[in-house]
């Protein structure tokens, strides 16, 4: 059964950003949401980055790690640990965006150029997450298309910034 622990796009939440980036100085290859994956694959699909999910005692998997509670049982605490998921699932469903803001997360960070797709995934390890896709353009997209994370560059200045995408895997 998939969870529903559904993740407003992995690009655009402040929360998270605020989180993961807080005020360090950026160096040569940062993860932009270091937080939320790792640029390391799991065991299972080495090749592809790995999602921070976690795991709970009673068996649920959600994405991102987090121990206010399991939403499944409402255990917390020490009872969720966290779960490095594959980078691998199936599409859902998608959107493209035709007019947006295009305000960067940070002025480090290029701002998305119009049209973008986002896409709802459901990991093969449970959980759904919504992100931004790349490599679609023009391409006829199906719900059950095996998709793979990606990391891409998303820096405007010499540094090299990376953050999370999903791709068709074909
Ligand atoms: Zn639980």
């Amino acid at each position: 059964m998939l969870s529903m622990n559904l993740y407003a796009c992995l690009s655009d939440n402040k929360y998270f950003c605020r989180r993961s980036i807080g005020r360090r100085k950026m160096s040569p290859s940062e993860l932009l949401k270091p937080t939320l994956y790792a640029a390391e694959g799991t065991a299972a699909v080495p090749d592809h980055p790995a999602l921070h999910g976690g795991k709970c005692t009673c068996g649920h998997v959600f994405f991102p790690m987090q121990t206010y509670g399991c939403e499944v049982c409402g255990r917390n605490g020490d009872a969720l640990q966290p779960l490095r998921l594959s980078g691998r699932g199936k599409l859902i469903a998608t959107a493209t965006v035709h007019i947006h803001a295009g305000k960067p997360p940070k002025p480090e960070v290029k701002p998305h150029e119009v049209p973008f797709t986002i896409g709802s995934i459901a990991l093969e390890d449970g959980p759904t997450v919504r992100t931004l896709l790349v490599g679609v353009a023009g391409k006829a997209l199906k719900p059950g298309t095996a998709m793979v994370a990606t990391l891409v560059p998303v820096g405007t200045g010499a540094a090299s910034i990376l953050d999370l995408r999903f791709t068709p895997a074909s």
